[in-house]
């Protein structure tokens, strides 16, 4: 019988979203910063201001998705669901109301679904990037989606 949970794998490489609130895209950009050289060796991408800010400011390379506010969370949160991306470093904003706080609310819960580390604040993403993991693969349990869809098929 299928188990209810497989092993996932996040590979050596990582697959990092970067995402900051506008008033905290300042820290965002010197975190990026400050660990250049640990981040030029990862896949990087974020929402289409965040990325084209820290591209422009550090010289990484970062694929842009949407601006959050015009859905680019949502992007980042579907690449997720894909497999496509495996680490997200968002610096919200715990003082400032968003317009798209239901999409920033909905990245937050697929990371907890598929088990992602997510830093919402430096200090996070400070201990996430310091950490063995980064040089290593991990492997972690995620839902088995296949048997999750045919056991409520089955049973509901
Ligand atoms: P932005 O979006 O990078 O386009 O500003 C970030 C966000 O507010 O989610």
């Amino acid at each position: 019988m299928a188990e209810d949970y497989i092993t996932f794998t996040i590979g050596e490489k990582k697959n990092i979203a970067l995402i900051a609130h506008d008033n905290e895209k300042p820290k965002l950009i010197e975190w990026c910063q400050e660990n250049y050289e640990i981040l030029k060796h990862h896949n990087l991408c974020g929402t289409g201001t965040t990325a084209r800010m820290i591209a422009d400011r550090t010289g990484l390379y970062i694929k842009a998705y949407n601006s959050g506010p015009l859905g680019g969370d949502q992007q980042i949160g579907a690449k997720i669901v894909e497999g496509v991306i495996d680490f997200v470093v968002f610096f919200s904003d715990p003082l400032t109301a968003q317009p798209h706080d239901p999409d920033v609310k909905a990245l937050m819960r697929i990371s907890q679904v598929y088990d992602i580390p997510m830093a919402i604040n430096k200090a996070t993403a400070d201990f996430m990037i310091q950490s063995r993991f980064m040089n290593e693969k991990y492997d972690h349990q995620v839902i088995n989606f296949r048997k999750n869809v045919s056991d409520r098929a089955k049973n509901l």
